[in-house]
């Protein structure tokens, strides 16, 4: 089989760097190209020099329409606003689209839909295994403690993420909703400060931790009277991300176009 050529919208970043370790390293796949925004350093440096695997006769864009046409994968750790045009180019060009920027809101949400009806778009606030096995974890857990147990997620990354709590804060705090049959919305408390008065039964409440060079690392703690439970992930570095980004758009290679998430790479919904 021919290798899955892979573009890498944000090619600069640490992540996109991650990304084109891995995708090199990674059989069957081959880098297609990357791209930054316009006006950025890093347009026409090489690919495979900014990520430090050697020159790879690839220099980096700031077209990524022509990115999408050339690649059959993209995978996308830029911006929100940079994945609304991002999107719109895997629906025009039905190429596979990995997405692993967070921040996301419902417009986003609605562009991913919309690139879903023509592609197979994998989205998740997070690709790590341990990750996407606590967050099954923490919704069976909820549902077995129920209301008793106050639910509390706390998170730590590097001082240079941009976006809180994290997406994936964000998402354990859904799994953990889900089990007790309500929605994030109604129940999440993200801040705290001065005369906040006694904690209200049912919240599930949110910690934001920001230093030094962490790649993430989240708790979710259940404490009823008595006892607490803690369930905790840490991640050692960013290529457990980026491998399951590379391993995302390869799965993704014979799916037919919809939205997919992690358990379903992963196969932790049976799929
Ligand atoms: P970063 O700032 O190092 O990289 C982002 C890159 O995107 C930068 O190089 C930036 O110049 C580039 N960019 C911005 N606008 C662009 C555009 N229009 N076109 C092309 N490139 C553009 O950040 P990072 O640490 O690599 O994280 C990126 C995103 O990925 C964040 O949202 C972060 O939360 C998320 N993230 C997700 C996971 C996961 O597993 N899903 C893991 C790590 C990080």
């Amino acid at each position: 089989m021919e290798p899955l050529k892979i573009g890498i919208v944000g090619a600069a970043g640490r992540m996109g760097c991650m990304v084109a370790r891995v995708a090199e390293e990674t059989a069957g796949c081959a880098l297609a190209g990357g791209t930054e925004y316009q006006g950025s350093e890093a347009i026409g440096r090489d690919l495979g020099a900014l990520a430090g695997i050697g020159a790879k006769d690839l220099p980096v864009g700031d077209d990524p329409a022509g990115l999408f046409a050339a690649a059959d994968a993209v995978i996308d750790f830029t911006t929100p606003a940079a994945l609304l045009v991002h999107a719109g180019l895997a629906k025009e060009t039905g190429t596979i689209y990995v997405v692993g920027t967070t921040g996301l809101g419902a417009e986003h949400e609605a562009v991913l839909d919309a690139a879903a009806a023509e592609t197979a778009v994998m989205q998740a606030a997070n690709m790590s295994l341990g990750v996407n096995l606590l967050l099954a974890l923490v919704e069976q857990v909820s549902a077995a403690l129920g209301p008793e147990a106050d639910i509390e997620i706390l998170e730590m990354h590097h001082r240079h993420k941009v976006d809180a709590p994290s997406g994936t804060a964000l998402a354990l705090g859904r799994a953990a909703a889900s089990g007790r049959g309500v929605e994030l919305d109604a129940v999440a408390q993200k801040v705290r400060d001065g005369a906040t008065g006694p904690r209200r039964a049912g919240d599930i409440g949110f910690a934001t931790l920001r230093g030094g060079d962490v790649p993430g690392e989240h708790s979710v703690i259940f404490a009823a009277e008595g006892e607490r439970l803690e369930l905790t992930h840490k991640a050692g570095n960013r290529e457990i991300f980026a491998r399951g980004a590379v391993r995302a758009a390869l799965w993704c290679r014979d799916k037919p176009a919809g939205r997919y998430t992690m358990a379903d790479v992963l196969g932790l919904d049976g799929g």
